[in-house]
């Protein structure tokens, strides 16, 4: 039997399987994500000699499988590395891009903006899709297995199955019109048209041979030859049931194969003595958060009490999303006033607008270019806010030799375009949805250009050390979750674990402030504490769920998920 062989079944069978838990510590390497056939992938990779990388394409894989309907083949998404020998954070961006025909007017009809629902569920909405690509290109430069072997965990569920959890039937009946309207999506997530019963086993066959094809082609076999062909073709001429029409993408076989992922240098900010690395543009993550910190930084925060610790947190990220919704946009196309957004004395000048003791409601976008490197910048662009879902995933992983991982990836609304390829196993995006619909605005859609994003896998540091990693899906919400888990953290003192776990409080510059049901948050007394400030909520199921690492004094890592949104994660460490 050859070597790779004997590997994958070392991998597969020999390993031992873990229970799961939302909350683990231990030594060597550590994995959090919010699927535990995920996150046992990732323990396996690891304990057969696979590093973070490896570990993290794998644990992404199987999510693909266990998780279709937020992240995929189908879809882009950011990857944060820290390579412990080089010392150095690195961000690969497998942003989804628009084709070449895209126009600002591509998501309007007759002049005037579609409705974001109607321009889902379409050819049009569908990006080039970005993660394999970065997956070989995290793996090439960074990982220490090839892509057939980190793919035998996911083809291994793929091909077993499991068992429909109630978060996977909730999430598949909320998107039942949707697949309805495709017959590959259909016949592979509906029994009847109705979504797959709590219980049943769900295979994907067709998932786990074009995980085999790509494990022997390569990244070329996703890119070029028979696969993309068929992409180009169901995006152009999707696959629709009977009496259904919907509007068709002119995506081109050399849209797919000119795709390339970005090596981008990543935001670096600071907070109270922690440097914080997170995701450039086109994610307006890393900047959001990075400006809001800035602004809490100028307050006091250990002396006050926890109702005023999250006012000033919720206004702190009102401001931030003032600028983030008018200026941050894909920073190849548009000028983004990076350096304006990320300088302390422009953070002290908005936070001059905070009452201590009163919101201050919706607010407008500040003036960062007057803080900007070269101050005399023509772009004045407007505000806008288009509708923008919450959905996606995060994972971390990291190694016993330092390494680390923290990647959020995505095929943008639950279940993206609610277009499986026919015979494929996959889901394609809606990711250009995430533009503007009309110009002017430094966010509308362009040829070639990359979507405004939100993703926000972020890393913390200390004197060069690993003190955290953080991340979490939800759309915009995810700014906010991973603001206030760093707030909860550092400056509430909360483990990361009961930080990350903590009731999410989401201010985007709304009227309201949108909080969960699932935590009973509305009527608590922390809720009526912040009514005094004259907060006001608005409740969705859950927002965000979020995966983390933290790295303690004593070597040890504690690996963190949810212990209740999306049913609850799967926390693993190498050794306890
Ligand atoms: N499209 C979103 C973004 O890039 C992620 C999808 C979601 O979380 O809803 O920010």
């Amino acid at each position: 039997m050859n070597k790779p062989l004997l590997a994958t079944l070392f991998i597969l069978i020999a390993a031992p399987t873990w229970a799961k838990q939302p909350v683990a510590t231990g030594y060597g390497g550590a994995v959090a994500t919010i699927s535990d056939p995920a996150s046992q992938a990732a323990m396996r990779i690891l304990n057969a000699g696979g590093n973070a990388i490896d570990a993290a394409v794998a644990a992404a894989a199987t999510l693909g499988v266990t998780d279709p309907f937020s992240c995929g083949v189908g879809g882009g998404g950011f990857m944060l590395i820290y390579s412990a020998k080089d010392k150095k954070v690195i961000t690969i961006d497998s942003r989804e891009t628009a084709p070449a025909y895209f126009s600002p007017q591509v998501f309007q009809k007759n002049g005037k903006e579609m409705e974001w629902d109607d321009a889902v569920p379409t050819g049009i909405s569908v990006g080039i899709p970005g993660t394999v690509r970065g997956w070989h290109e995290a793996l090439s430069r960074y990982g220490s297995m090839d892509l057939a072997r980190v793919l035998q965990p996911a083809i291994a569920v793929a091909e077993t199955g499991f068992k429909v959890s109630p978060n996977f039937y909730r999430i598949n009946q909320l998107n039942e019109a949707k697949f309805a309207r495709f017959s590959s999506t259909s016949a592979l997530y509906l029994q009847d048209g109705k979504a797959l019963p709590i219980g049943s086993t769900f295979r994907n066959p067709d998932l786990a041979a074009t995980y085999r094809s790509l494990g022997k082609g390569g990244v070329k076999a996703f890119y070029e030859g028979p696969l993309a062909a068929q992409i180009v073709q169901t995006v152009n001429t999707p696959p629709v049931v009977n009496g259904v029409s919907v509007l068709t993408g002119q995506m081109t076989l050399n849209d797919l194969k000119d795709y390339e992922a970005r090596l981008r240098q990543p935001i670096h900010s600071t907070y109270r003595g922690l440097d914080l690395y997170g995701m450039a543009m086109p994610s307006s993550g890393g900047i959001a958060i990075a400006e809001a910190l800035n602004i809490l930084e100028g307050f006091d925060l250990k002396s006050m009490p926890r109702d005023q610790v999250e006012h000033l947190y919720l206004e702190a990220a009102r401001l931030a999303f003032a600028d983030r919704n008018a200026y941050v946009a894909d920073g190849e196309y548009t000028d983004v006033p990076k350096s304006g957004l990320l300088s302390k004395a422009y953070a002290s000048e908005r936070a001059k607008l905070i009452d201590l003791k009163q919101t201050h409601g919706k607010v407008a976008a500040g003036d960062p270019f007057l803080y900007q490197d070269d101050p005399s910048h023509p772009l004045r662009p407007k505000a806008a806010l288009a509708t923008e879902p919450a959905h996606t995933t995060h994972l971390t992983v990291s190694d016993k030799q330092g390494n680390i991982v923290a990647y959020t990836f995505t095929i943008e609304d639950w279940g993206g375009s609610g277009i499986v390829v026919p015979g494929k196993g996959f889901l394609l995006n809606n990711e250009m949805t995430d533009f503007e619909f009309s110009s002017p605005h430094p966010n509308v859609p362009e040829a070639g250009k990359r979507p405004r994003s939100s993703m926000s896998p972020t890393l913390a540091f200390k004197n060069g050390k690993p003190v955290f990693s953080i991340g979490s899906p939800g759309g915009s919400t995810i700014i906010t979750t991973v603001l206030q888990t760093i707030v909860n953290h550092i400056d509430q003192g909360m483990p990361l674990g009961e930080a990350l776990a903590a009731p999410r409080l989401s201010q985007r510059n709304g009227d309201k402030t949108e909080v969960e049901t699932l935590l009973k948050f509305v009527g608590s007394p922390q809720a009526k504490a912040l009514e005094q400030y004259g907060h006001q909520w608005q409740e969705k199921d859950e927002i965000g769920a979020a995966n983390g690492l933290q790295f303690n004094p004593d070597g040890s890592t504690t690996a963190v998920s949810e212990p209740l949104r999306h049913g609850g994660g799967s926390a693993i460490v190498q050794r306890k």
